[in-house]
């Protein structure tokens, strides 16, 4: 009898001892991050030389072959029309939907591109061995409300669909949504703003487009508390903002353990920007990416997607953009 518990006792250990250093494999051997694109996003301009060009995304590609990381990018196929537009539905009415698709047809093909690209980046962190997702898509998408028109360059909120489409298909409870754009994400703001299992982080200039975004707004009824707005003014440096991330985001992230983080990736709030006034470098959008991969790396095995939003120096957007990509892809 006791030799026989003994044997039972020794192939426990065996079978955790296994189990373990086959864990352990599988994490060493995840790939850190990929580049989600497609040319499909270098057609739709709202009107010739507009700031949200099809040029943003042809530069962060060629400044990505430049700094030879051209390996990471991977074309996905966008193929799932009618299964998109219901998970667009999640978060826009069909309204707005049907305006957008009647008065701006490519608009609508190209954002719902957008759309498809994040979903399928979410699966494949899930799926796969890839640990986080940067997707370098346009128009972008916090602004985009159900006014069935475009706002402030946005037609749909890719970053608020990417989160319902997390919380459904994945039952995921907690989410973290980060903004750092130099505009105030109002639409995730505005769709998240009574639901605590989404914490909507955004640091912006609360007097430039589109007027929102005071530190006052915290959320309401079981929301409340769930959404923090810094207002950070002209000429703020790495130094600044990246205060701002240590000192009032990682406290709270610390007691709302996100299960999964999404990032609202604008870089008009890098210096140069004609449409910002910070003074953020690419040195700082590094140190934030480290900030937010760590949380990650603590909460949630790692799991980031980050969507592009504004950023209209062609060369500051690409060049800040590949300074994130970079400190994704470095090994934890
Ligand atoms: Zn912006």
């Amino acid at each position: 009898m006791k030799t026989k518990r003994k044997l039972v006792k020794y192939l426990v250990s065996l079978i955790i001892l296994v189990f373990y250093r086959f864990n352990t494999k599988a994490k060493e051997n995840k790939i850190n991050t990929k580049v989600l694109s497609d040319k499909i996003f270098f057609k739709h301009k709202i009107s010739k030389d507009h700031p949200e060009t099809p040029d943003r995304i042809k530069y962060i590609i060629n400044y990505l072959n430049k700094s030879k990381l051209n390996h990471l990018i991977e074309n996905v196929d966008i193929n799932s029309g009618n299964i998109i537009e219901n998970w667009i539905k999640e978060i826009h009415s069909n309204n707005h939907i049907k305006n957008i698709k009647e008065m701006e047809p490519l608009a609508h093909k190209v954002s719902s591109a957008a759309v498809e690209i994040c979903i399928k980046g979410v699966d494949m962190i899930f799926n796969s061995d890839v640990r986080n997702i940067f997707c370098a898509v346009r128009p972008p998408g916090h602004h985009a409300l159900n006014t069935g028109k475009e706002e402030g360059f946005c037609y749909y909120n890719h970053v608020a669909i990417t989160a319902k489409y997390i919380q459904k298909k994945y039952l995921i409870d907690r989410i973290l949504i980060v903004d750092w754009d130099y505009h105030h994400g109002n639409s995730t703001e505005y769709f998240f703003y009574d639901d605590p299992s989404v914490l909507f982080f955004s640091s912006h200039d609360q007097y430039a487009y589109p007027g929102t975004g005071s530190p006052l707004k915290k959320g309401k009824n079981r929301g409340l508390g769930y959404n923090i707005n810094v207002h950070l003014p002209c000429n703020t440096t790495d130094k600044e903002i990246i205060d701002v991330y240590k000192k009032k985001l990682l406290p709270i992230v610390k007691k709302f353990k996100p299960e999964f983080i999404l990032i609202s990736a604008g870089f008009d709030s890098r210096v140069d920007d004609p449409l910002g006034c910070y003074k953020v470098t690419d040195n700082g959008f590094s140190e934030l990416t480290k900030i937010v991969l760590n949380i990650a790396n603590k909460f949630c095995d790692g799991k980031i997607l980050s969507i592009l939003e504004g950023g209209y120096n062609l060369d500051g957007n690409a060049s800040a953009a590949i300074a994130h990509i970079k400190e994704l892809n470095k090994k934890i």
